[in-house]
């Protein structure tokens, strides 16, 4: 019987992933783009969520896996049990952020990365690449990194000065507050 309180029930009760329904076969982990960067491939991901310990538990919330893999679904599309990895790392970067477990050294540059991609698409709905670089460069004050390829960028149209709001800003705002709920 899986154990209440351990992260793999979170999992389960937020997500509607079952990692008991895993059967190790690694084809995930295989078609991996990120497998080679990751320090646990998300086959091990999944075995770390089935062991049910509080050491595991904390070292996935810790790990750097959850913050590299980029959602490209490649792993869904091979997994024979039709395993939704992707939704499960995005439930494990926000349970990292809230148990205060993401401050590992290596993260120090992927997170300020995620929160200011998050705060572009909660502020316009789209992707808006001049405030996402603005909110990079503002919280790690990496001010002058990839600053020469900015104008090349700029002329070829790929930096638009302004956002391009959607239509649905009342709705996006009410998905961002039961999110957060
Ligand atoms: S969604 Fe994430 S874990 Fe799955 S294949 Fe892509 S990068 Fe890897
Ligand atoms: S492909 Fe699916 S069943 Fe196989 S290891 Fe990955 S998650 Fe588990």
């Amino acid at each position: 019987m899986r154990r209440k309180n351990m992260l793999s029930s979170d999992v389960l009760e937020s997500t509607g992933v079952n990692s008991a329904r895993c059967y190790q076969c690694g084809k995930c982990s295989a078609g991996c783009p990120l497998a080679g960067e990751m320090d646990f491939t998300s086959n091990t991901v999944m075995r770390m969520l089935q062991v049910e310990e509080d050491a595991a538990d904390r070292q996935l919330l810790q790990s750097q896996s959850i913050w590299l893999c980029v959602s490209c679904e490649m792993c869904i599309s091979r997994c024979p049990m039709e395993i939704d990895i992707p939704k499960v790392m995005d439930y494990l970067r926000q349970k990292s952020l809230q148990e205060g477990l993401q401050s590992r050294k290596s993260n120090k540059n992927i997170i300020p990365f995620h929160r200011a991609f998050l705060d572009s698409i909660k502020y316009t709905g789209r992707l808006y690449e001049v405030g996402l670089v603005l909110g990079y460069k503002l919280r790690t004050l990496n001010l002058w990194q990839d600053l020469n390829i900015a104008p090349r960028m700029f002329l070829k149209g790929k930096l638009p000065l302004l956002p391009e709001l959607v239509k649905g800003k009342k709705q996006l705002s009410n998905i961002f507050k039961k999110t957060k709920k």
